[in-house]
């Protein structure tokens, strides 16, 4: 506390004197990430809240952070006696940043930022909004002035993503983007979404947790490709593929100065929903812009033939990882002495014994009975609840092999369930079998899908709070798009390859949540009169629990939907078990028979 109160005595000296009355310290890092190296957590150095969604505002006078529900009291706690004032976001009296600053600052007022924190559709829209009240927006390091003792960049060694797992060379892929390049008449293209240059270069590494990126920029023209990476991240094998790869290899920040000697008369590709303000602030003003979709975000989407057999393996791994795991957790329940983070450092040790494993997709949300109903719960020593032989349990977990990415939610029955648990749990089910099974014609976006998981709790007035699908990459993040199905709108179409989550849920707050993931691949259907149609092949493979079913509320396609699914998940995992598992996984996928 009286640390951070220090840290913004320091940053309101630098503002006073560079003439700032205000300054946005966003969470993310100059590539737009999710997972951040420790070197750019500028907005928990200033503020001390260590959340991964948030943004702190300092003006001369107070300071606000502005983070949503999941944080509310995390916040609160971490700010206690700083002076920060906890915003919070989504509740109809907290106002936003711009409307807020513009009740606290005067005509004229300066309003300083990272421009590096930024992407530069982000800093357009800010600027003119500001403009609006009289206020300008600087672009100004501050944070550099005063955080002078932060952990350096890391600086790992990353490796080659083989062409056997990865399907296509760097050299193909190049040839992809150049054509996408061709198509927009541009000369080059800026590249700085870490995923994106992961996948172009056919290069992983482990620079923040959970996505096996390198930190690094690229710059793709018509006759070159360069990679902008530190030194000491190089070893004799990497240089040598890129060279391979007609790559050339540039310092990291020698970015900024290759974008300012780019030919006026070069028209600049960028992604500006990603490329950061002061990069794009590099960029020779002669240069005609275009600024679209980055075309490595769309190409990556959609999933070749190679990444989706390596899935189809990595799936297959998962479902045994989690079938010695419940076991475990089924005979450990006896014991009493299972709490939501020892079953997830234990599903973590069993996912590791699989082949090529690297780590974990994402952190383990094991959410026991109300817990569960904390959407983006992540147990910490204080709140760990031991898992007792009652309630459900809700757990989202996934890994990351060389072979793919995967992520699953399985809502499990700890003891016998209530009638208002099954009913919850079959809806919800309801929901992921209508999705799992949908037939649409090519050209349909995943907006247009998305009723099709929440219908069955519409109809009753139920919902849930989250979006029913994200894309999920390969070797590569959890999150990826730009496809989705959820309620936003989104113009992305869904087309053959594309990998998505299927992931309805329910949550009654300080009672129990369930969720029923597995992620599907978009494949070709039918061809009709009325055109080619596609669907989805469900790629997980783990039974769903149906003693959390009342299978009175399905129809009998659902039913035969379940079954064909259990086979499935059987045929594929058993032959991978010793007796006893397969004895397990047997009872597990046992057809429901119906007694009518
Ligand atoms: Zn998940
Ligand atoms: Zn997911």
């Amino acid at each position: 506390m009286e640390q951070i109160i220090n840290r913004l005595d320091l940053l309101r000296k630098a503002m006073k004197q560079q003439g700032i009355s205000a300054c946005i310290i966003p969470g993310t890092d100059p590539h737009a990430s999710e997972y951040i190296a420790e070197y750019w957590k500028e907005r928990q150095w200033i503020s001390g809240f260590d959340g991964s969604a948030g943004t702190a505002v300092v003006t001369l006078h107070g300071a606000g952070l502005w983070t949503d529900s999941r944080y509310f009291l995390h916040a609160a706690e971490q700010l206690e006696g700083t002076g920060i004032e906890l915003m919070k976001q989504g509740l109809s009296e907290t106002l936003e940043i711009l409307p807020w600053l513009a009740t606290q600052l005067k005509a004229g007022d300066r309003v300083g930022v990272n421009a590096q924190m930024f992407s530069l559709n982000a800093y357009s829209s800010m600027k003119s909004e500001l403009k609006m009240n009289d206020l300008e927006l600087v672009s100004l390091d501050l944070l550099a002035m005063v955080w002078t003792d932060r952990p350096s960049l890391p600086l790992k060694p990353f490796f080659v993503f083989e062409t056997q797992y990865a399907g296509k060379s760097t050299t193909e892929k190049l040839e992809l983007v150049r054509a996408e390049m061709k198509k927009a008449h541009a000369d080059v293209f800026v590249i700085s979404g870490l995923d994106d240059i992961a996948w172009l270069f056919n290069i992983r590494g482990n620079d923040v947790d959970y996505n096996p990126v390198v930190i690094a920029y690229a710059l793709v023209e018509t006759d070159k490709a360069t990679l902008f990476i530190a030194a000491e991240k190089l070893t004799d094998e990497t240089t040598e593929y890129l060279k391979g790869q007609v790559v050339t290899v540039e310092p990291y920040l020698a970015i900024y100065d290759k974008l300012k000697n780019i030919k006026a008369s070069n028209a600049v590709m960028v992604d500006g929903g990603k490329l950061n303000q002061a990069l794009f602030e590099s960029i020779p003003s002669e240069c005609a812009i275009r600024n679209t979709m980055s075309p490595v975000f769309k190409l990556k989407s959609v999933k070749n033939e190679v990444e989706m057999e390596g899935v189809r393996k990595a799936m297959a791994k998962d479902g045994v990882a989690l079938t010695r795991f419940f076991i475990w957790l089924e005979e450990g329940l006896k014991s009493g002495n299972l709490s939501e983070i020892s079953v997830s450092d234990k599903l973590r040790e069993f996912r590791s014994q699989q082949e090529n494993f690297v780590g974990e997709s994402f952190g383990t949300i094991a959410g026991y009975a109300a817990h569960g109903a904390i959407v983006h719960y992540s147990a910490t020593p204080e709140s760990d609840a031991k898992l007792k032989a009652e309630n459900i349990f809700l757990l989202d977990s996934g890994g990351q092999y060389l072979d793919g990415t995967t992520d699953i939610t399985r809502t499990v029955a700890l003891g016998t369930p209530t009638a208002q648990q099954k009913t919850d749990n079959t809806l919800v089910l309801k929901g992921h079998i209508t999705l799992a099974k949908a037939l649409f014609p090519v050209g349909t976006r995943g907006t247009q899908l998305d009723i099709l998981a929440r219908k069955a709790m519409w109809d009753l007035g139920l919902n849930y709070g989250h979006g029913t699908g994200h894309g999920v990459g390969h070797f590569l993040c959890v999150h990826e798009g730009p496809q989705s199905i959820r309620m936003d709108e989104n113009p992305t179409v869904l087309v053959p390859g594309m990998m998505i989550s299927n992931e309805p849920g329910m949550y009654r707050t300080n009672e129990y949540g369930i969720r029923i993931e597995n992620l599907v691949h978009v494949v070709p259907a039918q061809k009709t009169e009325f055109g080619q149609f596609l669907k989805f092949e469900t790629l997980t493979l783990f039974p769903i629990d149906q003693h959390l079913i009342n299978f009175d509320l399905l129809s009998s396609s659902e039913i035969e939907w379940l079954n064909d699914y259990h086979q499935r998940v059987y045929q594929t995992i058993a032959p991978k078990l010793n007796e006893y598992e397969r004895e397990w996984l047997s009872k597990k996928c046992t057809p429901y028979v119906s007694k009518g």
